[in-house]
């Protein structure tokens, strides 16, 4: 049987919490969320009918500082997968070091049969239920799967109609209305900027690196079209309609257009196409999963030809894909490390905000590569001196930092 969501994520906890020695309570106190919020959403569609929706909002830990989480619409949204996302928030936030704890939110909808009104009415009634628990020092949504950052932008709105300007409330948020430059690619940044230093660190180069990438939309088409510029190979990628191949590399630039005229890579022409489900099988140097969770299970692990696996996406892999992958030597790079450049540019975001002062773009670039490649030392020390997997050591570290953090204020 496969574990939820929220299983595999502390079952990949405990191992840091076994290396570290830490007694049943304390053990208890870092994985239990300090809060779980469920609301009834009620809105008029456009046609006049009422929709009946759920939200969720899970506030894991504030030791080190506010909550701080994206916002996932999604028909398959429950809480154990927000849950589940709000702790490794938590350990993402420490394992980058920036002065967040950690939260989730989501709302079970399926956004691709909402006009944008109904989007908006959708969003503005969440905030209208969720508002007294979000806020500048408490918990700043930011955006994740199928929310952008006009979705941002209606809740910055919502939230100061109701409690006054504070733009600093969420991140992610359009240029025009507080956002901060870099942050719509910062997660596809961050993920290059880790390959990189991983490769390197291989004696390896990124040029000519061939990856095969899984979904095609913020996170992925930001990734593919920075590594395509760099004179990587993207030879695959898909989405949730298809998927499209070419073993000299894909046409990054025209690839993109195609995608935005017609919402899909599927019926590209540069290259052939290929079902969807064999994405994972292609065979390549580097296996981007950049969609949804769990893809790599016990069974897909095993058809897996790459060297390594980037986890672009939250959780792509369970508990035993992960053990698949490292019995048969694939290097997997942990989410809570690769994907933080959004979180890491959100930051900044806050930071901008909360001075009333705009960075300049190179700025945000060079800072977010900074606390990548700082995140990559500490990795690697980390490694050797508890001779464990990357993913494992990135736990350690996070854990340490919150475990301290929640000491030092008495709080355990
Ligand atoms: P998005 O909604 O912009 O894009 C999701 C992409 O996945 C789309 O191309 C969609 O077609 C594709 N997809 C959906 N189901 C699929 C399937 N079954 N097979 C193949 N492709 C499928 O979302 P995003 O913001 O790019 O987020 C992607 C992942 O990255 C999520 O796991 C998210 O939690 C994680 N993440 C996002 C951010 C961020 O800043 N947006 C930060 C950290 C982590």
């Amino acid at each position: 049987m496969i574990d939820s969501a929220y299983e595999t994520t502390n079952r990949f906890l405990q191992r840091a919490f076994d290396l570290l020695k830490l007694d049943e309570l304390r053990q208890t106190l870092l994985r239990t969320p300090s809060r779980e919020v469920r609301v009834e959403l009620i809105m008029r569609h456009d046609d006049g009918t009422l929709g009946h929706y759920i939200g969720y909002r899970v506030q894991h830990d504030d030791a080190r500082g506010p909550y701080k989480g994206g916002l996932r619409y999604h028909p398959e949204a429950n809480i154990d997968e927000v849950r589940s996302l709000a702790s490794l928030m938590t350990w993402k936030t420490a394992l980058l070091d920036v002065p967040f704890g950690g939260a989730k939110g989501g709302i079970q909808c399926d956004p691709s049969k909402l006009t944008p009104w109904e989007l908006e009415r959708l969003t503005r009634s969440f905030v209208e239920k969720i508002g007294e628990l979000i806020g500048p020092v408490k918990d700043i949504p930011a955006p994740d799967m199928n929310t952008n950052a006009q979705v941002m932008g209606w809740i910055f709105d919502e939230y100061a109609k109701r409690y006054g300007f504070e733009p600093a409330v969420v991140t992610g948020k359009p240029l025009e209305l507080h956002g901060s430059f870099g942050r719509e690619a910062a997660t596809g940044r961050g993920c290059l900027h880790a390959l990189t230093l991983v490769l390197e660190a291989d004696g390896k180069k990124l040029a000519g690196t061939r990856i095969a990438l899984q979904g095609f939309g913020n996170v992925g088409s930001w990734f593919a079209r920075l590594a395509h510029e760099r004179k990587a190979k993207i030879v695959a990628v898909s989405d949730v309609r298809g998927a499209v191949f070419k073993g000299d590399g894909l046409d990054i630039t025209a690839l993109l257009e195609h995608s935005r005229a017609t919402g899909s890579v599927q019926g590209f022409e540069g290259g052939t196409s290929l079902p969807a489900d064999q994405l994972l099988a292609v065979e390549c140097d580097v296996l981007v999963p950049a969609a949804l969770g769990h893809v790599l299970t016990e069974q897909t692990a095993r058809d897996v030809r790459a060297a390594y696996v980037l986890e672009a996406a939250n959780s792509p892999c369970t508990f035993d894909g992960d053990r698949v992958l490292q019995e048969r030597g694939i290097t997997c790079l942990p989410d809570i490390w690769v994907n933080a450049g959004g979180v890491t540019v959100s930051y900044f975001e806050w930071t901008q905000n909360t001075q009333h002062f705009r960075w300049k773009e190179s700025e945000v670039n060079a800072r977010l590569e900074s606390f990548i490649g700082s995140a990559h030392d500490i990795l690697r020390t980390t490694m050797q001196r508890y001779d464990c997997d990357m993913r494992t050591a990135a736990f350690v570290v996070a854990v340490q930092r919150v475990n301290e953090a929640t000491q030092l204020r008495g709080l355990g």
